[in-house]
């Protein structure tokens, strides 16, 4: 069992890892949880895919549109960015066997949008994220104001922690924000960039 970083505020919940205890403290997904979503979702057609690159990627859960939306900004955090490469590049090496273990392939990235409960990463360096659809759309202390959280700032975030490994850090808590969710929405919007200030809203 292990305590989770989060996010911050109710809204930008970290998951909560304490694996098969079946325990979600306020907002926070635990793994039995998202295992169970991904698998209703399967269930119910709720699942697109697409290749970024050579990295595959599964987007579970919300509507078509929104899985669209969810798979354009992974696009753009993956391609567009120098830290996006990176993230690429810590993707691209985590491999699974199949055939026997004669072949290796790239393990899919898998997105799972959620409509209550915060965004998190499964776990540091991992290749799972939740994204909550609640969050898009609302705004975030900035400079300037007038921030707008977007499906691009949450997975820069998300991808932080699960490709790349940056935590929140301590309080304040904004390693994971001004390592790497901020310096990703300034390269993907130079001219309309809202550096995000604090953690919680
Ligand atoms: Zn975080």
């Amino acid at each position: 069992m292990k305590v989770r970083r989060r996010c911050g505020g109710n809204n930008w919940g970290e998951i909560d890892e304490q694996q098969g205890e079946g325990y979600s403290p306020d907002n926070r997904i635990n793994n039995r949880d998202r295992e169970l979503k991904i698998y209703q979702a399967k269930t119910a057609g709720q699942v697109s895919t697409a290749m970024v690159g050579d990295i595959p990627i599964e987007v579970y859960g919300g509507t078509e549109e929104q899985r669209s939306l969810a798979i354009d900004a992974t696009r753009d955090v993956l391609t567009k960015t120098d830290l996006g490469k990176s993230m690429q590049d810590s993707f691209r090496v985590r491999t699974e066997s199949s055939w026997f273990g004669l072949v290796k392939e790239v393990q899919p990235v898998d997105i799972l949008l959620v409509n209550s409960g915060g965004s998190g990463a499964t776990d540091l360096g991992s290749n799972h994220i939740t994204l909550s659809l609640k969050q898009i759309g609302i705004s975030y202390p900035s400079n300037p104001p007038g921030g707008i959280t977007s499906y691009q700032q949450v997975i820069a975030h998300e991808f932080g922690h699960a490709a790349l490994g940056v935590p929140d850090g301590f309080y304040p808590a904004m390693e994971c924000v001004n390592r790497v969710e901020n310096p990703i929405m300034k390269q993907l919007h130079p001219l309309d960039f809202h550096e995000r200030t604090a953690y919680g809203f």
